[in-house]
């Protein structure tokens, strides 16, 4: 492992499971001082924080919903001197159009949309110097599929909004970009109830996943820490000429 984040703090959202917890070990790894993990499950962000506590390591809680504006209020004097940012907490959901309800809709929207702004708003205001922030959207935000309307909307919101703070973070150094993941095997599934069904017909989560995995030109679902190594590389120097760009991770899915 290289240190290519010594000295730098990080905030991460829905850093107690899958993607982010995968990327606040790599940062860790990577020579990070200090980690703030945000997330809304407070007993999984308990466990992820005692996993993580080095001697190196300062690790600083914010138990708490994305979606909140008032969350962040609280949150914003936990953020000073932060200069790296992954804004990757978010919900799945799947349903055909009309049978959806409409407050299903406006919950993946806030927390997958509405989220995504509040997050970056606070790291705006919390950042005084350069920095680096990554967008967890969605290769659904790209590729549409059937059922996937309120996900599939929130993300490629999310891949917008990203390209707009990008413009108006370059000035002050700050580079935002965003991560397309395609499938990537995490606790995220569980929330789409085809893929219990999925996974019930077949005979468990790793049988659906291989299954799924199929429908990827590369044959298979992605690990979250291949997915956290891709999102420490847009993070780090080595893509200091990179903003405003999008990382489709999808194992040719889109295709
Ligand atoms: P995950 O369910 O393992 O992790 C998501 C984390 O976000 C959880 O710890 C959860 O408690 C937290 N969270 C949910 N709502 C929150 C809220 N309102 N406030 C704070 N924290 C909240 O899933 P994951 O796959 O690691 O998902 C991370 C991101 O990656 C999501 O934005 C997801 O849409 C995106 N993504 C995942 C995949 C995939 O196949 N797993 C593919 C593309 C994009």
């Amino acid at each position: 492992m290289t240190d290519r984040f010594a000295g730098q703090s990080a905030l991460i959202t829905g850093a107690a499971s899958g993607i982010g917890l995968a990327t606040a070990r790599r940062l860790a790894q990577e020579g990070a001082a200090r980690l703030i993990l945000c997330d809304i499950d407070a007993a999984a962000l308990n466990e992820a924080s005692a996993e993580l506590r080095g001697e190196a390591l300062v690790i600083d809680r914010l138990a708490g919903d994305v979606a909140d504006p008032l969350f962040w209020t609280h949150a914003q004097s936990t953020l000073t001197g932060v200069t790296l940012g992954v804004a990757n907490a978010g919900i799945a959901d799947s349903a055909p159009i009309d049978s959806m309800d409409f407050s299903a809709w406006r919950r993946v929207m806030a927390i997958n949309l509405d989220g995504v702004f509040l997050t970056l708003q606070a790291l705006f205001r919390a950042m005084g110097g350069p920095g680096a922030i990554v967008v967890t959207a969605s290769v659904a935000g790209i590729k549409a599929e059937a059922n996937t309307a309120a996900y599939a909307a929130s993300k490629a919101g999310a891949l917008h909004l990203m390209r707009v703070a990008a413009k108006e973070g370059a000035a002050r150094g700050i580079r935002i970009n965003a991560i397309a993941p395609g499938g990537v095997r995490t606790a995220i599934w569980e929330q789409a109830p085809f893929f219990n069904d999925l996974a019930q017909r077949r005979g468990g989560t790793e049988a659906a996943f291989a299954a799924m995995g199929e429908a990827t030109p590369l044959g298979r679902f992605a690990t979250a820490d291949e997915t956290a190594a891709q999102i420490a590389f847009l993070l780090s120097a080595d893509a200091a000429m990179m903003t405003g760009s999008v990382l489709v991770s999808d194992g040719g899915y889109r295709l």
